[in-house]
């Protein structure tokens, strides 16, 4: 069985290892294709927050406590650049993880994609699964936020690292989104999947970015396999994060029935055949989707394989 998966960050990252392991119990191969939408440039390095964390996580290396970047950090470097007052300073730039963005920075300045800059990654890191990025183009998510007395869009991660999406967020802008391409490979996954899933991610933040490619939503919803997703919000709430106070900005309530919605029912502007919810959500009616409930707490990776089974079985 070949398995797509839509996936963000953290959220996408225990969500990964859940399918992996479902998928070395009843054999198939997963691809991963990630959001690109967080990555920036800084101190002249090019950082990939949603990729590392997958990466970091299903290889073994990333910090458990901290949910993001690598076990036994230290931070050298970046007590060095405060001293020399370099700015930004609010953005956490480990040691370990500088290594990672020094080997990518150093390929992509020699041409390469950045899925092909992945895939080098990926030969340290053995995740198990194939990580494509959504894009090798360079698309940004900006957030429209009021500030210094006017209306500004910043970086993603400048509102969500140093304002902790405290600001509150008038809309987000997928900044060169309108020129990208799905990166190589993409398309071909897709067209190959017997299934595709959306990760329980940020669905304004992690997996809109990735549907905001051109001819990705197209391929999705054209595409022979069915689209199943797993809501990311138990009990009106998102588990971790600020996922709530993105979907404030679109004016999306934060239940799993809205965010069902939000996505659509395949064709007709949406992309859903099935969607996941916990049992407290259910029943949580979409139009046009099949609805299925079991439980959606990713505590290990036993009980997130379990979540991609009870979504298998909507078909
Ligand atoms: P990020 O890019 O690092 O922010 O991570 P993602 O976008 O991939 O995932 C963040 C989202 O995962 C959050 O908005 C939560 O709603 C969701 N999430 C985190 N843990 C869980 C969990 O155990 N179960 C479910 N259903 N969703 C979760
Ligand atoms: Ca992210």
């Amino acid at each position: 069985m070949r398995i797509v998966v839509l996936a963000g960050g953290i959220g996408g990252a225990r969500f990964l290892a859940g399918v992996r392991s479902y998928a070395a119990e009843a054999g198939g191969e997963v691809t991963a294709v990630v959001n690109v939408g967080d990555d920036i440039r800084l101190h002249g390095l090019r950082i990939c927050p949603d990729l590392d964390s997958v990466l970091y996580h299903l290889g073994g290396g990333a910090d458990p406590e901290r949910g993001w970047g690598r076990a036994g950090e230290t931070w050298a470097v970046k007590e060095e650049l405060a001293a020399y007052g370099a700015e930004p300073t609010w953005f956490g730039l480990g040691d370990r993880d500088l290594a990672t963005h020094l080997v990518r920075t150093t390929m992509l300045d020699a041409g390469y994609p950045l899925s092909a800059v992945t895939e080098a990654l990926c030969a340290r890191w053995q995740p198990g699964v194939r990580l494509l990025p959504a894009t090798d183009d360079r698309m940004e998510t900006h957030v429209v936020v009021d500030l210094d007395g006017g209306r500004r869009a910043i970086h993603f991660q400048e509102w969500w690292v140093r304002y902790r999406g405290e600001l509150p967020a008038h809309r987000f802008v997928f900044v060169g989104a309108e020129s990208a391409k799905p990166a190589a490979g993409v398309l071909d996954a897709i067209g190959a999947a017997d299934v595709v899933l959306l990760a329980p991610s940020n669905p304004v933040v992690s997996i809109a970015p990735i549907l905001a490619v051109p001819g990705l939503r197209e391929a999705l919803v054209g595409g022979p396999a069915p689209v199943l997703g797993i809501s990311p919000i138990i009990g009106g709430r998102p588990v971790r994060g600020m996922a709530d106070r993105c979907l404030a900005a679109l004016d999306v309530p934060c239940t799993a029935a809205a965010v069902g919605g939000m996505y659509g029912p395949r064709g007709d502007g949406g992309v859903l055949d099935g969607w996941l919810v916990d049992p407290v959500d259910d029943p949580a009616p979409v139009p046009g989707v099949r609805v299925g409930a079991a439980p959606l707490w990713m505590t290990d990776e036993a009980a997130t394989a379990a979540m991609v089974r009870a979504a298998l079985e909507l078909l």
